[in-house]
């Protein structure tokens, strides 16, 4: 039994344990299969304030990591099944590791950003494969730009990548768009911005010094491409990590968790969610880890006289 469980330990997740471990809460973090969450796949992070020099991204959530630790958060590694969520106490069933019962639960699980699944893509992650312009759109000084995709955050992206690139190459895999009309317009209207629609990513290509091109197929002549590029950005969609919720939190129809304006409260009392896995808007390391602060503090003041257990007998 624990008075606080979080799952997962992204910038959120580990926030709300370095505040809960503060308030003598005791928190017990699950670790899933991405320890520390989308900020260990980058590398230099120049945006998240207090490191003028920047930190890389593992060393961030390393640090994190200890300065939770150092207050008794306590940290376990496992998959979550599933929770049962019907009634306080919390039970969440983890992998290999049985069942854990928690009057309270934050939920970090952030989101997956989708990668297109093609070969030379995942290997070349860090080395001009991106799936974060405000991450690492700064690495591209003077450089040719690719943005996949054809929805809202393409067109943000690519927008975002002109401050940067010399020109940027929206590759999209139809001829229309599924962005809002004012964002494909925006992006239209951008004069380093090059539409190359129709074209479906088919591998990325690479040397030495990283990514040198990406090879589609036009879908109007069926022949085969080559885009040379400096960097290519994947901006396809986020995949929100809910899905071991089995539906008894409130999301919306893309699977974010819903929770009511200003707070981090979901529809279920006692339950807290924060990070990306509950913000479709702003997605960064800071703001995750102000989400992760509020969650903790809402969770802390809800425990407040409302425990189901006599924590009197483990004192
Ligand atoms: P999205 O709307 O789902 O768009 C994903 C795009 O990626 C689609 O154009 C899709 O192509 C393409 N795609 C998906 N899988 C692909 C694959 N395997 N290969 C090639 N292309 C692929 O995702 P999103 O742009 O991240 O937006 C998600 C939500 O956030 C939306 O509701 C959006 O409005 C919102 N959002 C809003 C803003 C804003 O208002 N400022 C900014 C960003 C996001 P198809 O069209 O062919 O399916």
């Amino acid at each position: 039994m624990y008075k606080s469980i979080i799952i997962g330990t992204g910038p959120s997740g580990l926030t709300a344990a370095i505040y809960l471990a503060r308030a003598n809460m005791n928190p017990l973090v699950i670790e899933g299969p991405e320890p520390g969450g989308q900020l260990t796949t980058t590398t230099e992070v120049e945006n998240f304030p207090g490191f003028p020099e920047g930190i890389m991204g593992p060393d961030l959530m390393a640090n994190m990591r200890k300065q939770a630790e150092r207050f008794g958060a306590e940290f376990r590694t496992g998959w979550v099944n599933s929770v049962d969520l019907s009634e306080r106490p919390f039970k969440i069933q983890v992998e290999g590791q049985g069942e854990l019962v928690a009057e309270s639960l934050i939920i970090s699980t952030g989101a997956s950003a989708r990668y297109l699944g093609i070969p030379g893509e995942k290997e070349n992650v860090g080395r001009g494969v991106s799936t974060c312009a405000t991450c690492d759109g700064f690495f591209f000084r003077g450089k040719k730009i690719i943005v996949v995709g054809g929805g809202d955050s393409a067109m943000e992206e690519a927008n975002f990548l002109t401050r940067f690139a010399t020109n940027v190459e929206l590759v999209h895999r139809r001829d229309e768009m599924r962005a809002s009309k004012i964002m494909q317009d925006r992006a239209r209207e951008n004069e380093k911005i090059n539409m190359a629609l129709n074209r479906t990513p088919l591998e990325v290509v690479a040397g030495p010094m990283g990514v040198t091109a990406l090879k589609v197929r036009n879908n109007e002549t069926s022949q085969e491409e080559l885009i040379e590029t400096d960097g290519i950005f994947v901006a396809i969609g986020h995949t929100p990590n809910t899905k071991f919720l089995g539906g008894q939190i409130e999301t919306d129809e893309h699977g974010y968790i819903v929770v009511k304006p200003g707070t981090t409260e979901t529809n279920v009392p006692g339950v807290y969610a924060c990070g990306d896995v509950q913000d479709t808007k702003y997605r960064q390391a800071i703001t995750a880890a102000g989400s992760g602060c509020q969650a903790a503090l809402d969770c802390e003041k809800f425990l407040e006289g409302s425990m189901v257990h006599d924590w009197s007998q483990s004192l």
